[in-house]
């Protein structure tokens, strides 16, 4: 029942405002809200079922959502849109690989965000989702006789800022003001309330394996206090990868190559079918016409569990992944929660029994349903409407900016809990340096080239000082939303700058998935690569503090002494060409401990302070 309060300037009585969740799925969207009489959250149903397909129809005159546009894919791919979210915040480049298995055009739009090519018109990620999202609005308004406009929005824990930016303004263009974007997992684990009792901790593990990817997430949950410890998972694995499996067994056996997009799309969907009827049988039969010939496309269980064994065995690798990260045992999960439509099928939900065999695996809720019902109940406790819970979320890659020698420089480590706000010092290595370039990074390689540049921005009209006096103090906010404000002050003249970051490059899924991986692979080179690249800043800065020395008081030094100092500084830079890190470090002692008997006496402190703190 919808509350009633009276809107005091017209005099008029207006009905309140309802609060939702939605999931915004790959494949599929949900709503839900809040019951006023149970304060419970529950889907709201259109059609009687709660999913609405994450697909869109480009009729002649007008644009259809959700099943209508599902039943086109068939007969007019091209103008069916359907894993819009997986080019959220994306360029061009990044969905190379992506591009081949989409029946539909994207545009090469170079370094900028790709948008999709549909009867002659371009339409950006944000646009399409956009009309998924007024959908579900009109959905949401229809059924609860209300006006809707606050709204929660879930993204995979994957998601990096671009991505998160780019759902929060497709909400904003849907005329919903957002009132937070949340991870899926940390509203799945909503949605089951424990810890809403103020009961002793306990450790939970959200495995989410939906359409077209799996995430997994450990979280700590006390006292209403939901704390993820770690995520990690796979942005290219899920039910669609079933099927996928399930098409190639048919592809085989009855040799069927080159066929149409439409003739694809029947095979696809008959597979999901036949996937969807063994989760509660045990052999699927079906008679389809492809090519004008009929097939009869059957499959027995055991048939689709030998098929999707390694895929289940790659999402178990990431929950031991996420275990490890988090400096756990597989002992420590208390609680399992099963999430996403694929959890359905036996074979993963027995294995994730398995792993976590000393676990309760909760599948109460339905699995399509709990992110959305996880979501209405934070836009519920965002509303103002209950107080008793606290969320914290954590950062997937760590934030950073690039130092001198290309380093990455962490501010914000991975895993670090959000919001967050954290400050470092910096400084400049060049003397009378006015403009500062400022480069953020995201990812945990040591050299910031191997990681994710998330954008850049120059701190300006710095007034002239010598190397390494300007103060320059890097804030960076990470808020609720995981959206990364940063600000640079160079703290003696007061001059700042302010840069919210907007998508640059972007990132491609793989890469994502890849980037944990490769820190760990490539650990021991990283560690060195830093080694190296710390040696040769150290001592260009201390070549270049010497020539300086030279210039502005050569008259302290004899013939002989700056003979000495510039064959050692040769040597340095003989050793710099070498990439020899040991040979590097021993030449700069050399020429140090030569050369202080003459700079102790005359070194002023700037160079002694330049000698210190990081330098951008
Ligand atoms: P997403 O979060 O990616 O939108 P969902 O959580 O809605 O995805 O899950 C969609 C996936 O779940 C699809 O691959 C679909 O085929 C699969 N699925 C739905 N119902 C079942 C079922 N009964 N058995 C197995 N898989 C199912
Ligand atoms: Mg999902």
């Amino acid at each position: 029942m919808a509350k009633i309060s009276i809107d005091l300037n017209s005099g008029t009585v207006a009905k309140s405002e309802a609060v939702i969740g939605i999931d915004l799925g790959t494949t599929n969207s949900l709503i839900a809200t809040i019951n006023n009489a149970d304060r419970l959250p529950y889907c709201i149903t259109n059609d009687s079922d709660s999913i609405v397909p994450s697909a869109l129809y480009f009729g002649k005159d007008a644009i259809h959502v959700g099943k209508k546009a599902i039943a086109q894919l068939v007969n007019e791919p091209e103008n069916t849109i359907y894993s819009v979210k997986r080019l959220m915040g994306k360029s061009y480049t990044d969905l190379q690989d992506l591009n081949h298995n989409l029946n539909y055009q994207i545009i090469d739009n170079q370094d900028q965000l790709v948008k999709v090519k549909i009867a002659n018109k371009q339409y950006s990620p944000i646009e399409l989702s956009s009309y998924i999202l007024k959908d579900l609005k009109i959905i949401a308004e229809q059924k609860l006789n209300n006006r809707v406009n606050k709204v929660v929005i879930t993204v995979p824990a994957y998601f990096n800022d671009s991505q998160r930016q780019a759902t929060r303004d497709a909400g904003k263009l849907a005329g919903m003001d957002v009132l937070r974007i949340i991870n899926e997992p940390t509203a799945a684990s909503l949605a089951y309330g424990i810890g809403l009792t103020g009961d002793e901790g306990k450790t939970v593990a959200v495995y989410d394996l939906g359409g077209g990817t799996f995430d997994i997430s450990l979280l700590y949950i006390q006292n209403g206090i939901f704390e993820v410890l770690a995520t990690n998972g796979d942005t290219y694995l899920g039910g669609d990868d079933f099927d996928k499996a399930i098409v190639d067994i048919w592809s085989k056996q009855y040799d069927l190559k080159n066929l149409t997009a439409s003739n694809r799309q029947i095979l696809r969907l008959t597979a999901e079918e036949a996937k969807k009827a063994l989760s509660t049988t045990t052999s699927f039969q079906k008679v389809v016409s492809i090519q004008g010939t009929n097939f009869t496309l059957s499959i027995r269980l055991e048939q689709l569990n030998d098929a999707i064994k390694p895929l289940i065995d790659k999402t178990m690798q990431s929950c031991q992944n996420a275990i490890y990260d988090a400096e756990l045992s597989v002992a420590d999960v208390q609680e399992v929660i099963l999430v996403g439509g694929s959890t359905r099928t036996p074979l993963v939900k027995s294995t994730v029994e398995k792993f976590f065999s000393s676990a309760k695996v909760n599948d109460d809720l339905n699995p399509d349903e709990v992110v959305a019902m996880g979501a209405a109940i934070e836009a519920d406790i965002l509303a103002g409407n209950r107080k008793d819970m606290l969320l914290l979320d954590v950062t997937p890659l760590s934030l950073g900016i690039e130092t001198l020698g290309g380093l990455m420089d962490v501010l914000i480590p991975r895993n670090n809990k959000i919001p967050t706000k954290l400050r470092k010092e910096y400084t400049t290595s060049v003397d009378g340096q006015i403009n500062l370039a400022i480069n953020v990074y995201q990812g945990e390689r040591e050299m910031v080239t191997d990681n994710r540049k998330l954008g850049e921005f120059i701190l300006q009209g710095i007034p002239a000082m010598p190397a390494g006096l300007p103060k320059v103090e890097m804030t960076f906010m990470l808020n609720a939303d995981g959206i990364l404000q940063v600000t640079a002050e160079e703290k003696r003249s007061g001059i700042k700058q302010e840069v919210q970051m907007k998508p640059q490059y972007g990132i491609s899924d793989e890469e994502i998935k890849n980037m944990l991986q490769e820190s760990i692979t490539n650990a021991q080179e990283d560690m060195d690569r830093r080694g190296l690249a710390e040696a040769t800043t150290e001592a260009d800065q201390l070549i270049y503090a010497t020539e300086k020395f030279i210039r502005e008081n050569g008259e302290l030094l004899n013939q002989e002494s700056e003979t000495v100092i510039r064959q050692r500084m040769d040597k340095i830079k003989e050793a710099i060409g070498a990439k020899d890190k040991n040979l590097i470090v021993s030449m700069t002692d050399e020429l140090n401990n030569y050369s202080r008997q003459f700079a102790e006496k005359v070194m002023d402190k700037q160079i002694n302070k330049a000698l210190k703190g990081k330098k951008i």
